[in-house]
């Protein structure tokens, strides 16, 4: 039998209608330990389905060293049926309870020495979009924490400039590079919107196009 862990929703950030962050804090243990990459359960009951618990899968954004709390950026699902899962986490507020089965999946594990037995210094290259950069996010950070000094890119693609959730936090973390110099953390973070022609994206100077034209010649 399943046995669901009890958190509390401790922050909620609307990026847009359909895009949030959350925060979990679990009630009755510490943060649990993960990997970068892996996924959490999330479950609640589903009052339109005589209280059932629906358990869905969200990759983890925070990092394993964040022990505080763990992030979620989640989309709603809205097509071609209200998500019933998704549609329960968009009405949740701050200190509302949530279940949590513990992480688990595939982690992010990148090889420090080659099969040669040499330091692997190649470049680290994570390509994203939508709810998808979650895993690179956690990753990212990750790397910051445990001071890897590879060079590492992040590159995240997006319709909207609204989407562009962790734009801050992973602008953040190339300014750190910037400050510190690249000996110490050599991080960079680029963006590409494929709707540049649209009036909501008009601000938008950076790279146009889907992320893959990052990787064009
Ligand atoms: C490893 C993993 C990691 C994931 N990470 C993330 C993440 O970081 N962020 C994120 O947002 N999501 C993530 N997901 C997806 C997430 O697990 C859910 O699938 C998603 O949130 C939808 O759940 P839901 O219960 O709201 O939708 P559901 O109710 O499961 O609906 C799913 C789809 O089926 C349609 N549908 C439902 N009922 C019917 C019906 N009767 N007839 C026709 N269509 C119907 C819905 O409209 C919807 O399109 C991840 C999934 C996996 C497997």
């Amino acid at each position: 039998m399943v046995v669901d862990n009890k958190a509390t929703i401790t922050y909620v950030q609307l990026l847009k209608e359909d895009l949030v962050i959350i925060r979990l804090v679990p009630k009755d243990s510490p943060v649990p330990d993960y990997q970068p990459g892996q996924f959490i359960t999330l479950g609640l009951p589903n009052p339109l389905e005589g209280g059932k618990i629906v358990r869905r899968a969200y990759s983890i954004a925070s990092h394993p060293e964040n022990r505080k709390y763990v992030e979620l950026v989640i989309r709603w699902v809205r097509k071609p049926l209200p998500g019933r899962l998704t549609t329960q986490l968009f009405n949740a507020k701050e200190g509302d309870e949530i279940l949590w089965l513990k992480p688990t999946g595939r982690a992010l594990l990148i090889n420090e020495t080659l099969p040669n037995g040499e330091k692997d210094n190649r470049r680290i290259v994570c390509i994203g979009g939508g709810t998808g950069l979650a895993p690179f996010v956690s990753f990212a950070q990750h790397l910051h924490d445990i001071g890897d000094k590879r060079e590492i890119i992040v590159l995240q693609g997006a319709s909207y400039v609204d989407e562009l959730s962790y734009k801050e936090l992973l602008t953040e973390l190339e300014n750190d590079s910037i400050a510190r110099g690249k000996d110490q953390w050599n991080f960079k973070y680029r963006a590409a919107i494929s709707r540049p022609q649209e009036w909501f994206n008009r601000s938008w100077a950076g790279q146009v196009g889907r992320v893959e034209t990052f990787l064009r010649p």
